[in-house]
């Protein structure tokens, strides 16, 4: 396990639950977002129907899940959750469906997963709330159309791209959440922080803002294996020195980047002189699958200007070299 992947680790969901937001106030971030939001949700509480179905994509641990919880929140009403890979057969999305009440916030988790097939089952679902059934087989099959609730479905997808357009289209409001910048994610330790009934001086909670990749998944993640750490070797208090010992062993860098990055980054530099080079050959060079590269490793490292991506394959930029202190070799 990469402790500065987004993805949640085994284990890790009754922290993560308790640390959830419940309200837009408590959301930290996502300004833009929330504030569309906000006004979506205060207009279909004044003509009393449902929401909009929301779409919500990015990066994994950017609080897509949260957020869900805080729509369903606001609205006042239940909140079911599944995902795509769990939904196996048309059967399945028509026994979630036909479970919901009245107004119910549905939540689908990577939902670029649900086959094709059953997003069929999904459109009359979405746009008119009713499910069309065939029943029977052969000469006597027909279909039957049922009536479902009027619910909110809130879609939430690491890869807007992978998405069908038909289902795409099905969403009223889409929403990008953006990497977190240092400020919120400060903001997000100690308010973990202050949850778990534990003490972190200001330096020691910039540090791990700085070192958390915009994500406050591993934000949350870095302060629980700090806290182990300081209440091994302190009183369990977070002090800037015990944070910075513990963040050394975890060997996470100043900019959240670990031995896999470091491998990335420095393959580039020493095998195809900075670049460009395609994904590909990156893959091959250093034992990794090309869309694990591209859709775990790669995205952080283009957000903070590390990579670059050109018709001609990746580049490593001067900030590379800068972060490891090596010359910027002229070309
Ligand atoms: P995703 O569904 O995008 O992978 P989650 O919603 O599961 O991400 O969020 C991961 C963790 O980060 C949760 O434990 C949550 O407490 C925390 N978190 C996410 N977004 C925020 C936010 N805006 N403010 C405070 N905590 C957040």
């Amino acid at each position: 396990e990469r402790i500065v992947s987004g993805e949640s680790e085994f284990n890790e969901d009754s922290f993560e639950y308790s640390l959830r937001p419940q309200t837009i106030k408590q959301y930290i971030g996502q300004d833009k977002v929330k504030h569309n939001l906000e006004v979506f949700i205060e207009a279909a509480k004044m003509r009393q129907e449902t929401l909009d179905h929301v779409l919500l994509y990015g990066p994994p641990g950017l609080g897509k899940t949260t957020l869900a919880a805080v729509i369903a929140n606001e609205m006042g009403v239940n909140l079911r959750t599944t995902s795509g890979p769990a939904i196996e057969r048309p059967g399945d999305l028509a026994a979630v469906l036909t479970a919901l009440e009245p107004g119910d916030v549905l939540f689908i988790d990577e939902i670029h997963r649900l086959p094709r097939a059953i997003e069929e089952v999904l459109y009359p679902a979405m746009e008119d709330f009713c499910l069309d059934i065939v029943i029977g087989n052969g000469p006597s099959a027909r279909s039957v159309r049922l009536d479902l609730p009027p619910f909110t479905l809130v879609g939430a997808t690491t890869r807007a791209g992978a998405l069908s357009a038909p289902l795409r289209d099905r969403f009223g409001v889409l929403c990008r959440l953006e990497y977190y910048n240092e400020e919120q994610l400060n903001e997000i330790v100690q308010r973990t922080a202050a949850i778990l009934n534990t003490k972190i001086e200001a330096t020691a909670s910039e540090e791990l803002a700085r070192r958390s990749r915009g994500t406050p998944r591993i934000a949350n993640r870095l302060l629980r294996r700090v806290r182990d750490f300081a209440q091994v070797k302190g009183n369990g208090d977070i002090t800037t020195q015990l944070s910075r010992e513990a963040l050394e062993l975890l060997q996470v860098d100043r900019l959240g980047l670990d031995h896999i990055d470091h491998k990335l980054l420095r393959g580039i530099i020493e095998r195809f002189r900075g670049g460009p080079v395609g994904l590909d050959t990156i893959a091959a060079s250093i034992g990794e699958e090309s869309h694990t590269i591209e859709d775990v490793y790669e995205p952080y490292l283009l957000q903070i200007g590390f990579l670059q991506r050109t018709p001609r394959g990746r580049i490593v930029t001067h900030l590379v070299y800068e972060h490891f202190q090596l010359e910027v070799p002229a070309k």
